[in-house]
């Protein structure tokens, strides 16, 4: 109707109000999806923002090749999704087809027909005839046949890939043969265990004090008997995607912000290009001694965790720049190492007379890509050579924007783990309002300081504290921050807002310590994994020594529990002495003491309360994990010249996943 208004009238602008950015845009199955935001865009010139484009454009051209290193029919699977979403002709409002929908979505949100996170096959809940009607009812044009297929002979192929329960069963098997018995496609051909090994000792050189990552970048292949590894480069395998990827950096190498960028993209360029790791180790150790730039990125084949022997490495992207802000934060943090050191409430006997912080940089994502695409992590430190971390070091880096929309989307739902667990409205507005900034900077402390601090006494051996060396190393620097957090110098430094944040990382630490981490840990079992085991311990222990003072009480209301903070400057203090007492467990090495508090609060949970946790917790029906959509970065056009690019926030997760897949797939779907 807007085009009928009369020209000469043009109506009056209304101040529109701001819509509020939505952070949890769909949830299905045990997944959420969110979107992240891009702040300060327009601080960034047009030359930066022309750099990050490139190089997001690069972090999109390896998708297929996720999809195909998960399993070897993903591609098919995924492709076969893509045409019946983009073509089918029947009903789309059916029960049946939301259930497709779901599949679908599952199977962009996995790269693949594998549980992300658990890694074994999931399955549609249609039948499979239903399932051949969504392929017949499609365009067979779309559909990835081979040459001649016919759709029946197709579906009969596609039909078991999908449905059968045994075929294919985990991505990753830690079952003897783990080769044989793992989906993922960095083997090919009747190939065992023994002579994955035998072909890589061979390639091993003897005292070899720089080794390249050996079998990072190939799928090893059995061929009459024979075995060579297949090349991930330009002119070989997934060598269309790796062409698009090198086209993309030569791109974003005109551009670039300096020469030390422009250096180790080329030779990244080159390794993509040959293959050679030797060229992949000469990249990493460029890439790791460049902290002055503001824009930087990860792009290659990086992370060996889905390959059952930990040597091939999957795809993955991540284009970012530096979060000033929170660098800065951290950045203080590690300059007042020595003050913090001098501080620490241990024995002066246990504290290091030199003491250096270790800088650590805070980012903000703009493209996610490959294997860290939707799901992404929230910290990286790379890279994974042992010998380039140890001579050249390595770049530890936080993602701020991506944990702010995991703390904005939970505020979003209405369900939520802080309502439920918090005793009080005003502790809950206590964690809304301070909550995100506390955990970043409890986080700093741990990672920058709490590690780094102390010292041993001369003759304890650094392994004396053996199997609970872990869980009191993680409350040592868990302790160290939490105590420091509440320090007014915090405040003074421009580190914590004001004197009430830290209250709420206090409530936060002791409601998960005691209560809402259980909800991970199934009925009947212990208490295991060492962070936790560390929370717990931190947790329990300062409730029973403060159990006098009343400074932690245990209320139930209406058959649920709570634990409340009664005197949040005795908890410090309590802190306090539970790190002076940790730190002297570490620096004699004494063994027995560390058995003793380990054994007595981290491991064994009271049934009773463990039962009530996982019911509450249950009752949510919270989604266990998270992934995002990408913003579009879109070039802003004037008289055939980009005079800008602005950044969309699209909401409809199968909407990007379709269009990735019609401008970012390079790869043929084989079967
Ligand atoms: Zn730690």
């Amino acid at each position: 109707m807007v085009g009928c208004a009369p020209k000469e009238e043009e109506p009056v602008e209304q101040p529109q109000p701001k819509e509020e950015f939505k952070y949890l845009v769909d949830e299905f199955a045990d997944l959420r999806i969110m979107r992240y935001q891009i702040p300060d865009w327009d601080q960034l010139t047009l030359q930066q923002k022309s750099y990050i484009y490139y190089l997001g454009e690069a972090a999109k051209c390896g998708r297929d090749i996720l999809a195909d290193q998960n399993c070897k029919y993903n591609l098919v699977v995924r492709k076969t999704i893509e045409a019946v979403l983009n073509s089918y002709q029947g009903d789309r409002e059916s029960a049946d087809f939301q259930n497709f929908v779901v599949y679908a979505k599952r199977v962009f949100f996995s790269n693949g027909i594998h549980h992300h996170y658990a890694e074994d096959k999931f399955f549609p809940e249609v039948s499979e005839t239903y399932f051949a009607d969504l392929i017949k009812g499609s365009d067979a044009n779309l559909l990835p046949l081979n040459e001649g297929e016919t759709v029946d002979d197709f579906i009969a192929f596609l039909t078991p890939v999908v449905f059968d329960k045994e075929l294919y069963k985990v991505r990753r098997s830690s079952e003897d043969d783990i080769i044989v018995n793992s989906a993922v496609n960095f083997y090919e051909g009747d190939i065992k265990k023994a002579e994955v090994e035998a072909f890589y000792n061979k390639m091993r050189k003897p005292n070899d004090a720089t080794p390249i990552s050996y079998g990072l970048n190939s799928k090893l292949v059995k061929e009459n008997g024979k075995i060579y590894e297949d090349v991930y480069k330009a002119d070989g395998l997934y060598g269309e995607a790796i062409q698009a990827i090198i086209g993309w950096l030569q791109k974003a190498n005109e551009v670039a912000e300096n020469d030390s960028q422009r250096k180790y993209t080329q030779k990244l360029i080159d390794y993509y290009t040959t293959g050679d790791l030797k060229t992949w180790d000469e990249y990493n150790i460029a890439w790791v001694q460049d902290s002055l730039s503001h824009i930087d990125f990860v792009n290659g084949f990086i992370e060996d965790y889905a390959d059952p022997m930990g040597m091939k490495a999957t795809w993955e992207a991540v284009v970012d720049y530096k979060d000033l802000e929170a660098t800065v934060r951290s950045n203080t943090i590690s300059e007042n190492a020595q003050w913090f050191e001098d501080h620490s409430p241990v024995d002066p006997r246990f504290r290091k007379e030199e003491c250096k912080g270790v800088s650590a940089k805070s980012i903000i994502v703009t493209t996610l890509g490959g294997d860290c695409f939707p799901s992404p992590p929230i910290g990286i430190n790379l890279p994974n050579a042992d010998w380039i971390r140890k001579d050249y070091g390595s770049k530890s880096v936080t993602i701020t924007n991506l944990m702010e929309a995991y703390d904005k989307a939970a505020d979003e739902c209405p369900r939520s783990a802080l309502k439920e667990f918090a005793y009080s409205q005003e502790e809950i507005d206590l964690c809304k309002k301070y909550g995100s900034d506390a955990d970043v900077v409890h986080t700093n402390l741990h990672e920058c300081l709490g590690h780094g601090s102390g010292k041993l006494l001369p003759g304890t051996q650094p392994g004396a504290l053996k199997e609970f060396s872990s869980t009191l190393e993680e409350a040592r620097a868990d302790l160290f921050g939490l105590y420091f957090l509440a320090e007014p110098r915090m405040v003074e430094l421009g580190v914590m807002p004001d004197a009430e944040a830290y209250k709420a990382e206090y409530c936060s630490y002791i409601r998960n310590g005691m209560m809402s981490q259980l909800a991970r840990v199934e009925l009947g079992k212990d208490v295991t994994e060492a962070h936790m085991q560390n929370r717990k311990l931190v947790s329990e222990w300062c409730y029973e020594h403060g159990k006098d003072a009343n400074v932690i009480e245990k209320k139930v209301e209406n058959g649920k529990t709570y634990f409340v903070i009664n005197d949040f400057e005795a908890l410090r203090g309590l802190f306090g002495e539970l790190l002076a007492e940790i730190q002297r467990i570490k620096s004699e090495g004494d063994y027995a003491a560390g058995k003793a508090i380990v054994e007595k609060y981290a491991v064994k949970v009271d049934p009773e309360l463990h039962k009530e946790v996982k019911e509450r917790y249950n009752a949510l029906g919270l989604k266990p994990y998270g992934g995002f959509i990408n913003p579009e970065i879109v070039p802003v056009m004037e008289n055939g010249k980009v005079v800008d690019y602005k950044v969309e926030y699209p909401s409809d997760f199968v909407a990007q996943h379709l269009r990735y897949g019609k401008e970012y797939s390079f790869l043929k779907a084989k079967h």
